[in-house]
C-alpha cells in the first residue's frame, strides 16, 4: 500500500467515532488517550498505523484500546460478541477444587488421632 493511500486510511478512521459493541456506541479511544503510553505524550506517531497524538487509530491497529473492556481491540473479543465473562466462571470453578484441598487438611487430623492412640 502506498504512503499517500495509508493517509486516506487514517482519514477515513477519523470519522469513525464510536464502536458498537453488543448494541451500544462506545466513543473510540485516541491515541495518546490509552492507560499506556504508547509514544504520543513525546509527540511520536502511533507505531503501528502512524496516526499523530490525537487522532484516532486505523481500524486493527495493535495498539488501539477497545473502549468497552480497555484492553487490545484487535484482540478482546468484544467486537465479536464473546465477552469474558466465561473466563471469569473458571476462576470460581478454581476455588472449588481449593476447598477440596481443605478436605485434605481433615484427613492429617486423623493421622494425629493415630499419634495419640500409640
Ligand atoms: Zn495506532
Ligand atoms: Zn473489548
Amino acid at each position: 500500500m502506498t504512503v499517500a493511500g495509508w493517509e486516506r486510511e487514517i482519514a477515513a478512521a477519523q470519522a469513525i467515532t464510536t464502536y458498537e459493541l453488543d448494541g451500544v456506541a462506545y466513543a473510540r479511544i485516541r491515541y495518546g488517550g490509552e492507560a499506556e503510553d504508547w509514544g504520543a505524550a513525546s509527540g511520536r506517531p502511533c507505531h503501528d498505523c502512524g496516526v499523530r497524538p490525537g487522532q484516532y487509530h486505523v481500524p486493527s491497529c495493535d495498539a488501539e484500546r477497545c473502549p468497552r473492556c480497555l484492553r487490545q481491540a484487535i484482540s478482546c473479543g468484544c467486537a465479536d460478541g464473546d465477552f469474558d465473562d466465561d473466563d471469569d466462571d473458571d476462576e470460581l470453578d478454581d476455588g472449588a477444587l481449593d476447598d477440596g484441598a481443605l478436605d485434605d487438611g481433615a484427613l492429617d487430623d486423623g493421622a494425629l488421632d493415630d499419634g495419640a492412640l500409640n
